[in-house]
């Protein structure tokens, strides 16, 4: 249940939960993305865990083990919407239209 909706002052607001302490993560740099172990061949898919930096992580790596990757919270958003197609200030090509596809950090 890491990406919920959570009402406020009569708005739907998509908010992300820390998969360890179940309350939302409520500033970017407050958190961040994980991955586990897997086989990069692609199109493998794998689930994301969201996480509060600090404790959180680490209890949650203690108790799951260890995962291989994370990000910064804040870099998120940019990918997602890269991968949704979604334009962001900035992006124009060459050709002045279009966008990257497959956005994502490189692999380790
Ligand atoms: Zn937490």
């Amino acid at each position: 249940m890491s990406l919920v909706i959570q009402f406020h002052d009569a708005l739907s607001c998509p908010t992300i939960v820390c998969d360890w302490c179940h309350q939302p993560i409520e500033e970017a740099r407050q958190g961040g993305y994980f991955f586990p172990v897997a086989p990069r061949t692609e199109g493998t898919m794998v689930p994301i865990t969201f996480l509060h930096k600090g404790s959180c992580d680490s209890a949650y790596s203690s108790a799951h083990g260890r995962l291989e990757w994370w990000g910064e919270l804040g870099e998120l958003p940019t990918f997602l919407a890269r991968n949704l197609h979604v334009a962001l200030p900035g992006d124009v090509t060459p050709w002045g239209y279009g966008l990257p596809q497959h956005q994502g950090p490189p692999h380790a």
